[in-house]
């Protein structure tokens, strides 16, 4: 019930129960003619007061309610009018292009950035259409990107290519539907960032990783070939060298039989090393397909191929129970064990008999695998040297090797998608850290 018609009701309904009511009790009471006639002035005058009364009180609330709902109404417009020069504000200095079309595709609005992109002024733009703006194979992209917003009423992402007075640009943007008084799509709106650098970025990065990739396989090509193709003059060396031995050693004397040696100790020496330069390009390029493989018989082979050294060092190797299945290619792994146990094995302290420890555990989504000897040590300015190839750090006479073990478990390592390191004190001994991916 409006406002107007609870005070007609609230009129009546008291203006009936005064009747009612001060009639019955002037009746009740027995009054004169006389004083009927003054009792019905002084009712009549009762219920003006009375009313009056009463409908002042209900029309001064109705006042201050309105009151109040037009301050309100004020406020909120207030509100709204600081909250639209806000966004506009906002817009107006944001870094990325704000734009509004309408459904035929003309432009209500640019802001600043917008306008700057695309080198014009508001007036060059607003009511016109991309066709106005990007050359035409352009705007029928951009064009269609806006129908596929009106189509299907959602926000989109798309990257665009446009030119503009500025060059060649690479846009990311974000559109969406202009919803209608019906909540039907009449118009489009996009907020656009200019990606050009980042997609230059990417693209030097790519092409450098390519780059990277094919002089890595150049490299790892010549490598193999190399390798291949020396060993055989090197057989030649040898060959001839023993023969002038064989023939000749007799006229010979101790010196030349001494420069003899030195040359097939070279060649051997030589030998080795293509042999394992070999071996180092053909890790990852070679090897078997990856499938599960228990770490406990990989070690057990190594320790198979090792039981000579390890019986002459008087050498311990103290395997953990419960290594667990990789997952990898089986002769990669026998030769990354083989190689760090080898090595803790050769590089023994001459005070003490070699204990080698090979254990195993699950470190966040990885097994990290440790062989950890007793032997000389490692300064730790070394750490990084030792990975690289034929890099070593004692003469040939100490240690034989050639300087590729290292080099070669790092390659293996590296292909199963693991790290290698170590740590170590001279003196003390090492411990050389690896992981690899687990498969569960
Ligand atoms: P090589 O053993 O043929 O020299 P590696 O690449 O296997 O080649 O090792 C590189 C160098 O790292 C070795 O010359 C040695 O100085 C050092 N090294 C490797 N393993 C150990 C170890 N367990 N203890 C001490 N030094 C080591």
């Amino acid at each position: 019930m409006g406002a107007p018609a609870r005070i007609a009701a609230i009129y009546a309904a008291l203006g009936c129960a005064w009747i009612a009511w001060s009639d019955a009790a002037i009746g009740a009471i027995g009054l004169t003619s006389k004083q009927m006639v003054i009792a019905g002035t002084v009712k009549g005058w009762a219920f003006v007061a009375l009313t009056t009364a009463v409908l002042y009180r209900l029309v001064r609330g109705l006042v201050r309610d309105a009151q109040a709902m037009a301050a309100e109404a004020q406020r909120e417009h207030a509100e709204k009018l600081k909250a639209a020069n806000l966004l506009s504000t906002i817009a107006e200095t944001s870094t990325d292009a704000i734009f509004a079309k309408d459904a035929a595709g003309r432009y209500l609005l640019m802001n600043r950035q917008a306008l700057r992109m695309v080198g014009r002024s508001a007036d060059e733009v607003i009511g016109r259409d991309d066709r106005d703006l990007f050359p035409p194979a352009e705007a029928e992209q951009i064009m269609a990107e806006d129908r596929t917003i009106l189509d299907s009423g959602s926000v989109r992402t798309f990257e665009e290519r446009v030119t503009t007075a500025g060059g060649a640009m690479a846009l990311l943007t974000t559109k969406g539907p202009i919803p209608g008084e019906d909540g039907r799509p009449i118009g489009v709106f996009g907020i656009t960032r200019d990606i050009s650098q980042r997609v230059a970025a990417e693209q030097a990065l790519r092409e450098r990783n390519e780059q990277l990739a094919q002089s890595n396989a150049d490299l790892e090509q010549f490598a193999y070939v190399a390798s291949h193709d020396l060993r055989e003059p090197l057989r030649m060396v040898s060959g001839y060298v023993a023969m002038l031995e064989r023939r000749y050693g007799q006229s010979l004397d101790e010196e030349a039989h001494e420069f003899i040696g030195f040359a097939r100790e070279g060649a051997q020496r030589l030998d080795r090393m293509v042999l394992d330069l070999l071996e180092f390009s053909r890790v990852g390029r070679m090897s078997e397909p990856f499938a599960p493989v228990p770490l406990a018989e990989v070690v057990e082979t190594a320790r198979l191929n090792l039981s000579a050294v390890l019986a002459e060092s008087r050498g311990n190797l103290v395997v953990a129970t419960g290594l667990p299945v990789v997952q990898g290619a089986r002769g990669e792994l026998v030769r990354l064990l083989q190689n760090l146990i080898g090595n803790a094995l050769k590089y023994r302290h001459a005070d003490r008999p070699p204990v080698v420890a090979v254990s195993c555990r699950a470190e966040g989504g990885n097994w990290q695998v440790s062989v950890a000897d007793n032997g000389i040590g490692i300064g730790p300015q070394y750490f990084d040297k030792i990975f690289h190839i034929f890099q070593r750090l004692h003469t040939r006479e100490r240690y034989d090797g050639t300087g590729i073990g290292l080099a070669i478990c790092r390659r293996i390592v590296k292909h199963h998608g693991g790290q290698i390191w170590l740590d170590s004190v001279p003196g003390e001994g090492s411990v050389f850290h690896f992981t690899l991916p687990r498969a569960d």
